[in-house]
């Protein structure tokens, strides 16, 4: 597997199998993305996105079909002429004796996925659970209780043999996550459900909803719209 980090804290993987190579991620601004890849794998190359954000969407144009999860479909850049290939829970990109295969994780958006290398205990995480801070104040809003169940069926993933998370932006972290991360997650996300979370302060740059504020749970943290909360007590 390839890391490859772009200029702006952007990360894509490159996952070459015997027949395939897939290519997790596009970054936000990298000239002739397609030719750079070819430079380092001359099998036929995939490209999935995690989700359609510009970050992660961004250089898709560079190549004539990508792979994504239709509830993004909303956020994709609209001038994209290639071919848009829709995934879905347990679909498998068979690359040759590696299988990357999908799991929706909504949240930061409707259509984040990870893509899960079970044999080597590998997942691939994009945004869906942010590089030590995750953003879900942004439109279209998900239910809190979305992101906890996502961080859920990541921790039973966890259970099941993956040891090891890559984000999407692993520039900030500069190693992968482990089960601790998720569940610090998963936790300070019902904290907040259940209006038991520490103190929430507002949160610089101000993007998404108009008043975004955070809270942090040891290595977590989340940012979130407190006017979209749907807390249980409410
Ligand atoms: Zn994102
Ligand atoms: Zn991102």
């Amino acid at each position: 597997m390839f890391i490859l980090e772009g200029s702006d804290n952007t990360t894509m993987y490159l996952v070459e199998g015997t027949e395939k190579a897939l290519l997790i991620d596009t970054g936000t601004r990298i000239k002739n993305l397609d030719t750079f890849v070819s430079q380092i794998t001359k099998k036929p190359v995939m490209v999935v996105i995690t989700h359609a954000h510009g970050d992660h969407a961004g250089n898709i144009k560079y190549f004539p079909e990508i792979w994504m999860h239709p509830a993004d479909t909303v956020l994709l850049p609209k001038e994209y002429k290639g071919k848009i290939n829709f995934v879905n829970e347990g679909d498998i990109f068979d690359l040759g004796e590696i299988q990357i295969e999908v799991s929706h994780m909504p949240g930061h958006t409707p259509g984040s996925i990870v893509l899960l290398d079970r044999k080597a205990g590998v997942c691939y995480s994009g945004d869906a659970f942010g590089a030590n801070h995750v953003w879900l104040q942004l439109k279209p809003l998900s239910p809190m209780q979305t992101y906890v169940n996502s961080c859920q069926k990541m921790e039973k993933l966890m259970d099941g043999g993956i040891t090891k998370v890559y984000c999407g932006h692993y520039v900030y972290v500069k190693k992968p996550y482990d089960k601790s991360y998720i569940t610090a997650m998963r936790e300070l996300g019902e904290d907040i459900i259940n209006n038991t979370a520490p103190e929430a302060k507002p949160y610089s740059p101000k993007r998404g909803c108009a008043n975004p504020m955070f809270v942090t749970n040891g290595p977590a943290t989340i940012v979130f719209d407190p006017d979209h909360l749907n807390r249980k007590k409410e």
